[in-house]
């Protein structure tokens, strides 16, 4: 039995990216109940939403995920069919059969992207100042485990090939390289206050629309900004995986997507431990299997 600190270590980092994972599928699952309805609609209906329950505009089953969870997936079966590489024109045509394969939902950005793609073959979107919604960080997980530990530069021209597919914009670029980042830094085993130092400060000091420093935001839209806002302080003002996803979903507004983004990244720092087990149990078993055994597919690709 190897009892080195290397294989321990690779145990804490596979575990990690497990949780980063699961939590991406719990965000989505808890928040989907309640995507789209404003903070006053979810208390009058549910006081506080913290159960996965389904339900919602969607009608899913409880434990049923949406296309932030299935997308990602997507992605990581293109990236590990690749040997670790993030390449265009594999990641164009696996969102491209996700797509056909009829999604419960799908954003408008990715829809139009997808369809031009189809047209000509050529996976890169065009630069758009209006294609700045979430789409692109929602599915980034993924690339950031086949990254892990390749250095920063790898890791924000990786995060661009994929986003690029359907996304070409600075806000969304820049958002989503600091999901990446400041998920493999989780997972590599810094704290909140570590990740806030590394990572947040310097993406609110470069974009200063991202920290929303007034009241709460609350009803957050599909647009990055928005997005960013809500999981950055729901991540800030609390101190577990359950609170900060309770917390951003109940915000109401994309819950599915700020619930998944916030759920990969509270995964990452709280660890599989801090999973609420009644959550895990709810979630869809097929998706729960497919999102531990893929993290840890990932992540070999790196530590092994
Ligand atoms: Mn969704
Ligand atoms: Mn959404």
């Amino acid at each position: 039995m190897r009892t080195s600190s290397s294989s321990i270590r690779a145990a804490e980092l596979a575990e990690r990216a497990e949780a980063a994972y699961l939590g991406l599928a719990l965000g989505d699952a808890l928040g989907a109940t309640v995507e789209f309805m404003t903070p006053r609609e979810i208390r009058a209906q549910y006081g506080v939403h913290n159960e996965i329950r389904g339900g919602g505009w969607l009608r899913l089953k409880p434990g049923a995920v949406t296309d932030d969870t299935t997308m990602s997936l997507a992605l990581g079966e293109a990236i590990l069919a690749d040997g670790g590489r993030v390449e265009p024109l594999s990641c164009a045509r696996a969102f491209d059969a996700w797509m056909r394969a009829k999604p419960v939902d799908i954003g408008n950005t990715v829809r139009r992207n997808l369809v031009a793609f189809r047209r000509s073959g050529e996976p890169v979107a065009p630069p758009s100042e209006h294609d700045a919604g979430n789409g692109a960080a929602m599915r980034v997980l993924p690339v950031a485990l086949a990254t892990l530990g390749q250095g920063d530069d790898v890791v924000r021209t990786a995060v661009r090939a994929q986003a690029h597919v359907t996304h070409n914009n600075p806000d969304s670029d820049a958002a989503t390289e600091f999901l990446a980042l400041a998920v493999q830094d989780a997972i590599g085993g810094e704290n909140l206050r570590g990740v806030y130092r590394r990572r947040i400060r310097p993406i609110v000091d470069d974009k200063p629309a991202f920290a929303y420093r007034g009241r709460r935001r609350e009803n957050p839209s599909g647009w990055i900004v928005e997005t960013m806002q809500a999981v950055l302080q729901a991540l800030l003002d609390t101190d577990s995986f359950e609170d900060c996803l309770v917390d951003v979903v109940n915000r109401g507004g994309d819950a599915d997507t700020t619930g998944a983004i916030a759920g990969m990244l509270a995964g990452a720092l709280y660890g599989r431990d801090a999973l609420p087990a009644r959550w895990l149990k709810a979630l869809d078993p097929k998706m729960r299997e497919a999102c531990a055994a893929q993290a840890r597919k990932l992540v070999a690709l790196t530590s092994a």
